[in-house]
């Protein structure tokens, strides 16, 4: 997983690549530059600015909430440790490859018990359909349960 880590998020760049993640981190990038480098070199971006979340190309991105960077490594690890296990990597009706979602984006997408309970989501990047480890953990072992033989 490769990130690149806006201007404001310098302490956050520095642990994460502690921990081993591949993250681009210069302040002097500006927001356009941010977005290309994204999408030319494949890179999540981690970001504290709603607006730069908001841009349209940076769909493949974590809106960090905490200015406490202890708080920012462990919303990143939440995010992508279902996607570093393999769980959840891809939409089960398009085969595109899924992406964080914060919660904010998720929030009338997704019913209200889930959204109270849930707060690691991910995004199909292809039909947009909105995954989250509970309930898709638990549609698939239903999904088997029904092909399987009573016992
Ligand atoms: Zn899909």
């Amino acid at each position: 997983m490769n990130f690149i880590a806006d201007a404001m998020l310098g302490s956050l760049a520095k642990r994460l690549r502690l921990l081993g993640f591949d993250v681009l981190y210069d302040h002097t990038l500006a927001d356009n530059e941010i977005l290309r480098l994204a999408l030319e070199q494949g890179r999540v971006i981690l970001t504290r600015d709603t607006g730069l979340a908001a841009r349209p190309l940076a769909r493949n991105r974590v809106l960090i909430k905490s200015d406490h960077v202890d708080d920012q490594v462990q919303q990143v690890l939440d995010a992508f440790s279902l996607l570093a296990a393999g769980l959840l990597t891809r939409c089960s009706i398009c085969n595109q490859q899924l992406s964080p979602l914060d919660r904010d984006s998720a929030g009338d997408r997704v019913p209200e018990h889930v959204l109270r309970t849930v707060t690691t989501f991910f995004e199909c990047r292809g039909c947009g359909r909105v995954y989250w480890e509970g309930s898709h953990v638990k549609n698939m072992a239903g999904l088997r349960a029904k092909k399987e033989p009573a016992t």
